[in-house]
């Protein structure tokens, strides 16, 4: 969809499909629909039909004419496990990361059990590869913990979660075979508020596991006035190309 993006963590974002529907709390303010909604019945506009699921097949091979190398964040407008996403036609997305293998892809659902399912079967073949990272959304202890039970059974060699938006204390989280944690709290209108004591307990359990930790924002409306600085500095940690590679080299010797 945009060789560019505005998201924090990631360089640009490519969505073979558009369209979604609510699944958890997290979603309450989704800024997909909001921004698609508001193209509802604009004739030709790829929003046309607002947020209603459509497989967009003329944007599978975009990302092999993107020919210099970037984070991807896949279906930042969408969710790849939805119900409605043919197995078939995930299998054609995990193909076209599987060849244009320059870039880095960030996959990232709430239809957690699905992913892991298919990552068993249909999608072995991408589970594995460095480049293509796994994650679930994780904005509360009923709905997210269980994501991230999924995900660590997911035979996926980078593994990641996004708490955003991070809307209570999680508590403690099992964080085994987890590489890479995002969070941040809810922008725009009618924003939930984010504690800084749920942050920090995140980034400590991060730290105590070495995990690379992003803080993406503070959140709230406009979320430029809060910002994005956690005790007097930004965190933009990632795992590195090479940690990458080195997972994989774990994942086939397990
Ligand atoms: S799963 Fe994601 S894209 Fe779908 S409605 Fe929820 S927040 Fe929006």
């Amino acid at each position: 969809m945009a060789e560019h993006s505005k998201i924090e963590w990631t360089d640009a974002t490519w969505n073979p499909v558009r369209g979604c529907t609510k699944i958890s709390p997290g979603c309450a303010h989704c800024y997909a629909e909001r921004f698609a909604e508001r193209f509802r019945g604009v004739v030709g506009h790829p929003f046309e039909f607002g947020f209603d699921l459509q497989l967009v097949p003329h944007k599978l091979e975009e990302p092999l004419r993107w020919r210099s190398p970037k984070r991807i964040f896949v279906n930042s407008m969408s969710d790849l496990f939805h119900e409605d996403v043919p197995d078939d036609y995930i299998a054609e997305i995990a193909d076209v990361m599987g060849r244009a293998d320059w870039h880095t892809y960030q996959v990232l659902t709430k239809r957690s059990s699905r992913m892991r399912d298919l990552l068993k079967t249909r999608l072995r073949f991408a589970a594995a590869k460095p480049h293509i990272w796994w994650g679930v959304s994780a904005e509360d202890k009923r709905y997210g913990l269980p994501r991230i039970s999924h995900l660590r059974t997911a035979p996926a060699a980078v593994r990641f979660l996004s708490i955003e938006p991070l809307l209570e204390d999680l508590g403690v989280i099992d964080l085994t075979g987890i590489h890479w944690v995002i969070v941040g709290g809810e922008s725009g209108f009618g924003a939930r508020p984010m504690l800084r004591q749920w942050v920090v307990s995140i980034r400590r359990q991060c730290r105590q596991n070495g995990i690379p930790f992003f803080f993406k924002q503070w959140g709230g409306f406009p979320k430029s006035k809060a910002g994005r600085v956690l005790d007097g500095r930004t965190y933009d940690e990632m795992p590195s190309r090479n940690d990458c590679d080195r997972l994989v080299q774990i994942a086939v010797g397990d």
